[in-house]
């Protein structure tokens, strides 16, 4: 995971450019410069972290002591309601000493950001606590970085007062200024042979302070800000009222993961997590009633993920209904590369009696739009397939559309897409050849279908309720041909 991080970031270190801009920005951007290049930027572990920084440690220790008296084993510290992941921190130290020392956040529940907690060094032994929110944008950067200008648009600041606790700080949301970025090599720590694994002087195994020396790890590249945390009207932060005026150089920094957002989500976990989120629910039960489905057009609502300049977290849920009597068609909402969901009806009757009936099941054009557009959206958004899904309802039954596998499945084509549509009619007309088909009639064969025709690895059919979830796969053998999995 790590090297695929490094990876992209290597290929961020050839297209990226100082920064351009002219007059006196262009001064202070290159005071930054400057004095950034002389930032010692370092990785610690938790034990070298606690013998370099004994009474910061002790303050992170102490307020998880409160709850706990494991902090040691769990190597994490519990600040307010949230919890520190401290294995590792990452340390930036300008020239005049003062550190600033970066954390990742573990979090409890879902969230489509990188989250750090950052300490930031103003007077010596006293740090200004924030908690640094990073979007999509910043965390999947590839082989195009964002201006300066750009980057405050996707940062989210939030100052938490200062360690030791100053009452008289108010927590508060800060807008970043950010004059100046780089790519910057983070030594790995060290190696047990006493020697660093880039000879850098930074970590000297074996010294005070560097006492955790086995095994080593890699380093990494990091995009390293300097944050400058203002008030949103425009003035500069306020020493004594807020945080203080030394930089804060930090980046986003997931030292677990591919330096994209961690993801550990399994289709079912990821449903019935959807399934707790109130705007999620209010669209399923919206769309899951019998005067929904006997209108003549589809409701349709495609989910987008929210942008960090409008505050939000929950996801936007943008209605998207299709033309009366328009059955399947391209939606060019989901052509947004931030649109990873899709929330549709499919109706009882076909508005053209010559139609081929109405399929109560996702459609080949339903899995056309959810490997070519939901999933590489939610891939670039998140870096995982998981948090793509198409819930199709109907008065058959609900189903929803995800994907396991970690690999690309590749598109579907517009030839492709001509043969399906035979082979979808083929099937679905097979399933009403008996007249007292039942839906499972219907499910088993459009499941043929998927797994003879579309033969995508990973793609997987969900039968679902607002209590339950049941994987569905075609299977000759099954009771109605179908092998049921329900979710835990
Ligand atoms: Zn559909």
């Amino acid at each position: 995971m790590k090297t695929k991080f490094s990876h992209y970031l290597l290929m961020m270190a050839f297209v990226f450019t100082l920064f351009s801009c002219t007059s006196e920005l262009l001064q202070t951007g290159q005071d930054y410069h400057n004095s950034s290049n002389q930032n010692l930027v370092r990785q610690l572990r938790y034990n070298e972290f606690k013998n370099e920084s004994p009474n910061l440690f002790e303050n992170l220790k102490l307020k998880f002591a409160k709850k706990s008296k494991k902090t040691e084993q769990a190597k994490n510290f519990m600040i307010n309601d949230f919890s520190v992941d401290a294995e590792y921190v990452y340390v930036s130290e300008h020239d005049d000493g003062k550190k600033t020392y970066t954390f990742t956040l573990e979090k409890g529940e879902k969230s489509w950001y990188l989250e750090n907690y950052v300490l930031n060094e103003q007077d010596r032994g006293v740090f200004d606590a924030y908690i640094i929110r990073y979007d999509s944008t910043i965390v999947n950067q590839k082989s195009q970085i964002i201006g300066n200008e750009e980057v405050p648009k996707h940062i989210q600041v939030e100052y938490l007062g200062q360690i030791p606790d100053n009452p008289s700080a108010q927590k508060a949301m800060y807008c970043p200024q950010v004059p100046f970025q780089e790519y910057i090599w983070v030594p790995g720590v060290c190696s047990s042979s006493q020697q660093h694994e880039t000879g850098d002087p930074a970590c000297l195994c074996g010294t005070p302070g560097h006492m955790d020396c086995t095994p080593a790890d890699n380093g990494f590249y990091i995009i390293q800000y300097t944050l400058l945390p203002t008030d949103c009207g425009g003035g500069g932060a306020t020493p004594g009222n807020g945080p203080g005026t030394s930089p804060v150089t930090t980046g986003p920094y997931n030292p677990h993961g591919s330096g994209g957002i961690p993801n550990f989500d399994t289709p079912c976990g990821k449903i019935a997590e959807l399934f707790l989120q109130q705007g999620f629910l209010d669209k399923y039960n919206e769309i899951n009633v019998p005067s929904v489905f006997n209108l003549n057009h589809e409701k349709v609502y495609a989910v987008k993920f929210p942008s960090l300049g409008s505050a939000n977290t929950e996801p936007e849920y943008i209605n998207t209904d299709l033309p009366n009597c328009a059955s399947e068609g391209n939606q060019p909402i989901v052509k947004d590369p931030m649109v990873y969901g899709l929330i549709h009806d499919h109706q009882n009757h076909s508005c053209n009696p010559d139609d081929y009936p109405p399929g109560k099941f996702p459609s080949h054009i339903d899995i056309k739009t959810f490997i070519n557009d939901l999933m590489p959206h939610a891939m670039a958004n998140t870096g995982s397939y998981a948090n793509a899904y198409s819930l199709i309802t109907t008065s058959g039954g609900n189903y929803m559309l995800m994907y396991s596998g970690t690999n690309d499945p590749g598109e579907i084509n517009a030839n492709q897409l001509k043969t399906l549509k035979n082979d979808y009619i083929n099937f679905l007309l097979r399933a009403y050849d008996n007249p007292n088909y039942t839906q499972k009639d219907v499910e088993a064969e459009l499941l043929r279908f998927i797994k003879e025709k579309i033969n995508k690895p990973g793609l997987e059919i969900y039968r679902i309720a607002a209590n339950s979830a049941t994987k569905i796969e075609y299977n000759f053998s099954s009771p109605n041909r179908i092998k049921e999995t329900p979710c835990p």
